[in-house]
């Protein structure tokens, strides 16, 4: 037995015998010509056939994965007819009197190299992509088509890396997981995986593929990032075990995925997913939440070793929405501080970081770091349906403050006539103690409320949420919580306000009767807690 550990990209755990997935590649040799019309019309032919198969890959992706995941190979088809990608091709055939193979080959590597070197990580990806589309049109003047190895009935796929176009292109009914040397979890490989709701693991190192062959039986366990090759009798039964729970969640899910969050009197509630990062939303489709309640954006930050750019945000914001469609996504601007620090934000050690400079007080401290993040949201807002909600309010000041520089960014986009959605919905976070006393004053101002119980409580009962010895004082389910949320509806609805719950409270489903008695709209919760949340309005009944 022997186990590799990479890094899990989608959550769940598969046994069965390895596929070593093998290329045809094709050995690309520099052959001088005297005849580069020639090999540019070869050229062409190719790339010609190379956008046919791009297009029947798009056509199985759509099915599979979805539009948003599937778009990456219309920007295939795109890449196939970039201008400067194609121009350093046939300047290398005219120029250098060489091979059409050859010429695309070396433009890869260049393409691929002027990638890899960006500081974003999304465009870093991007390398794999231009040499999938490389090694296709070179696949396709050759006749060879690159296909993975999977003789046996269902495998799991070990590999160096994959493109997205191999990963697609696989039977998705004979995999049952990919593991790969390499790889990153940004990558549309990895994404695609997610979608595709298969056991994933990257970045299981070189190593792994000269201890691996055909036919070993492994276990990949997409939660842990864990590869065990040969496992003994003992690993064997726990993982069986874990396969088991799997399989009981899996059922529950069957049973109500598609189904509305009803109750028996006909009472409809919004039940959305709360995210960290976008590698989350798998999740959120595999457990049919109804939209994004929380995206924690800080997370964005936390990852970064320096602050994000308004276009490195832009994308993240953009893919978040595209892969929603139009269901609603809430982003939540930078909540930092207390205990989510980052070094760069340099940021003075404090007594009490709970009750000290974060969130919106932050924000509103350095308007700078605001005002990037605001204008790549408003960018954002025209690829789906955009809520942004603001953190740790206490007072109208601050909101107004607040809105008043949203308008000042839409003014500046408007100057420089940058589009944005004008139905952007504004909502605030009600996690202070504060801010539900006073939601009177606050909800005339808002589209929306949600309340942040995490942060509710530990203000409400002096309860500092990092600290264990203090749990037994800190009742969740307290009294003056609850009247804080029943306050917060109550003033809400009569401005026209709607009102959702995103913190762990909103998951306890011995509570989701009172929720929907309070008139709460929408519950956000983590993904696997979407469908649990489901069942439990399904069975509740208003009237009696
Ligand atoms: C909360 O406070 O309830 C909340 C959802 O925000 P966070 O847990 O990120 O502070
Ligand atoms: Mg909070």
């Amino acid at each position: 037995m022997r186990k590799f550990k990479g890094k899990g990209v989608y959550g769940a755990v598969a046994a069965g015998i390895v596929s070593v997935f093998k290329r045809n590649d094709v050995q690309v040799k520099r052959i001088k010509t005297d005849n580069p019309e020639a090999e540019i019309a070869r050229l062409e032919a190719a790339k010609e056939k190379a956008n046919a198969q791009l297009g029947e890959i798009y056509e199985k992706a759509l099915k599979e994965v979805g539009e948003a995941n599937a778009q990456i190979f219309e920007i295939h088809m795109m890449m196939l007819e970039d201008d400067d990608y194609n121009e350093a091709i046939v300047e290398m055939i005219n120029g250098q009197g060489v091979n059409a193979e050859y010429a695309v080959a070396v433009t890869a590597d260049n393409f691929a190299e002027m990638f890899s070197s960006m500081d974003d990580s999304y465009m870093q990806a991007r390398a794999a992509d231009v040499r999938d589309i490389s090694n296709r049109i070179i696949a396709c003047m050759s006749d060879c088509v690159n296909t993975g190895n999977t003789s046996h009935d269902k495998v799991i796929i070990v590999a160096d890396d994959l493109a997205p176009s191999e990963t697609v292109s696989l039977d998705k009914e004979k995999v049952l997981a990919f593991v790969t040397a390499h790889g990153s979890s940004n990558s549309h490989t990895a994404i695609l995986a997610r979608n595709m709701n298969i056991p994933a693991i990257i970045g299981v190192g070189e190593d792994c593929l000269s201890h691996i062959k055909d036919g070993d039986m492994a276990i990949a366990d997409g939660f842990t990032g864990e590869l065990t090759v040969n496992p003994d009798e003992e690993t064997i039964a726990l993982y069986e075990k874990k396969q088991q729970e799997e399989a009981e969640k899996k059922a529950l899910l069957q049973k109500l995925r598609g189904k509305e969050n009803r109750t028996i009197d006909g009472t409809e509630i919004n039940i959305y997913a709360n995210i960290g990062s976008i590698d989350n939303i798998g999740e959120v489709l595999l457990n049919d939440a109804g939209g994004i309640g929380l995206f924690r954006s800080e997370f964005l930050y936390l990852e970064n070793s320096d602050y994000p750019s308004e276009e490195q945000q832009l994308k993240v914001y953009k893919r978040v929405l595209e892969s929603m469609a139009a269901k609603r996504v809430i982003i939540r601007t930078l909540d930092i501080g207390a205990d989510k620090q980052a070094d760069y934000f340099k940021l003075e050690k404090e007594e009490n970081p709970a009750l000290g400079l974060r969130a919106v007080r932050l924000c509103l401290n350095r308007p700078e770091i605001f005002r990037t993040q605001l204008r790549a949201l408003y960018r954002a807002s025209v690829y789906g349906r955009l809520g942004i909600m603001f953190p740790m309010i206490t007072s109208e000041w601050e909101l107004k403050e607040i809105l008043s520089l949203c308008d000042s960014v839409k003014a500046e986009l408007d100057a420089d006539n940058i589009e944005y959605s004008d139905s952007v919905e504004l909502g605030i976070m009600i996690e202070t103690p504060a801010a539900a006393i006073i939601s009177d004053k606050l909800a005339p101002l808002v589209d929306f409320f949600s309340v942040g119980t995490n942060d509710l409580t530990q203000y409400t009962l002096a309860c500092d949420r990092q600290n264990p010895h203090i749990e037994r004082f800190c009742d969740t389910q307290h009294e003056a919580i609850l009247r804080l949320i029943e306050i917060s509806a109550r003033n809400a609805h009569k401005n026209g306000t709607w009102i959702g719950i995103c913190g762990e409270l909103a998951a306890d489903t011995s509570l989701t009767e009172a929720f929907l008695r309070m008139g709460i709209d929408e519950l956000s919760v983590s993904p696997s807690f979407v469908l649990r949340v489901r069942d439990a309005v399904r069975k509740i009944d208003l009237t009696s």
